[in-house]
């Protein structure tokens, strides 16, 4: 099985409950230690490091501007991590400091970091669309150290959107792999098929629908896999594995280009010719055909 995906990385205990210990949290915002990490539109202040690995910048919690803030939790040392949604500070006059979100530097950063980034990232975008009550209109304030809001007016609790997107690997009876281009991709640029769970609709449900509706093949076997949170700006991907039933592909143009059968040689001499790009290591989706093809993913060759 190939190494983990990229953004269920994690090493900083949630500490959920002690989001509405007011008492601690006014003490651990006044502590010198306490890093605070400033998100906005899906960005926050990093550092590249000599060796190419990418470090998040946090500041005190003086240093830290004003904005929603929420605990990301505290760390084996009793360190404790906050977010502030706002826009981070200019990157200063120093040599790999950039503002950068998590497609650019979620596989480059360590555990630590892409778990404090994309639970950062995943509540500022969610407070960015949140001001107001989906009830009544009114504006909402932060509760439960901004994991939650609550309508000034009706009371109602209104706690982080979060969309389920299944995402699959369909594999025909001689173990060959499905994989598309979207319409709206370059050239060349295939991936496996995905699409957002519907109300009312289990997540296996989802996946064969998908699949029929995309390429018009009927899958069984339907199994899951893995899940990696993707919050650009707010899904959850849920990866499976799916057995086709046929191999007739009829691709539904609105949505896909092009869809192939792949065996593994198919896959690494098409890859290794530069005749397929492959999704970033960031994904779920490389994870998954990773998971099939039983390793990593030969490297593309470099551009002339
Ligand atoms: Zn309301």
């Amino acid at each position: 099985m190939p190494s983990t995906v990229a953004l269920t990385r994690s090493q900083v205990e949630r500490s959920a409950p002690l989001r509405t210990n007011t008492e601690w949290l006014d003490k651990a915002w006044a502590e010198l230690g306490t890093r605070v990490l400033v998100v906005a539109n899906g960005q926050a202040l990093m550092r590249t490091g000599d060796d190419g690995a990418v470090e998040l910048i946090f500041l005190s919690p003086e240093e830290a501007p004003e904005g929603v803030r929420f605990l990301l939790g505290v760390d084996a040392d009793d360190v404790a991590y906050f977010g502030v949604a706002a826009t981070p500070p200019a990157p200063a006059d120093e040599t790999g400091v950039t503002r950068a979100g998590l497609r650019e530097a979620g596989h480059l950063l360590g555990d630590r970091d892409a778990g404090l980034l994309t639970h950062a990232i995943g509540l500022s975008n969610w407070h960015e669309v949140s001001a107001h009550c989906s009830r009544c209109g009114a504006p909402t304030e932060p509760i439960m150290s901004g994991h939650a809001r609550k309508c000034t007016v009706d009371g109602s609790e209104h706690f982080p959107r979060c969309d389920p997107a299944v995402i699959m690997l369909v594999a025909d009876a001689d173990d060959r792999c499905l994989l598309a281009r979207n319409v709206n991709w370059p050239p060349r640029r295939v991936s496996v098929l995905a699409g957002f769970v519907e109300p009312g609709e289990s997540a296996e449900l989802a996946v064969a629908r998908e699949v029929y509706e995309e390429v018009g093949i009927e899958v069984s076997k339907v199994s899951y896999l893995a899940s990696q949170p993707w919050p650009m700006p707010h899904s959850l991907m849920l990866g499976f594995r799916a057995e086709a039933a046929g191999t007739e592909i009829h691709v539904d143009d609105d949505e896909i280009a092009e869809a192939a059968w792949y065996s593994r040689d198919d896959l690494r001499a098409a890859i290794e010719n530069g005749d397929l790009l492959m999704p970033p290591s960031l994904s779920i989706s490389r994870w998954l055909i990773e998971t099939w093809y039983g390793g990593r993913l030969p490297k593309a060759p470099k551009p002339a």
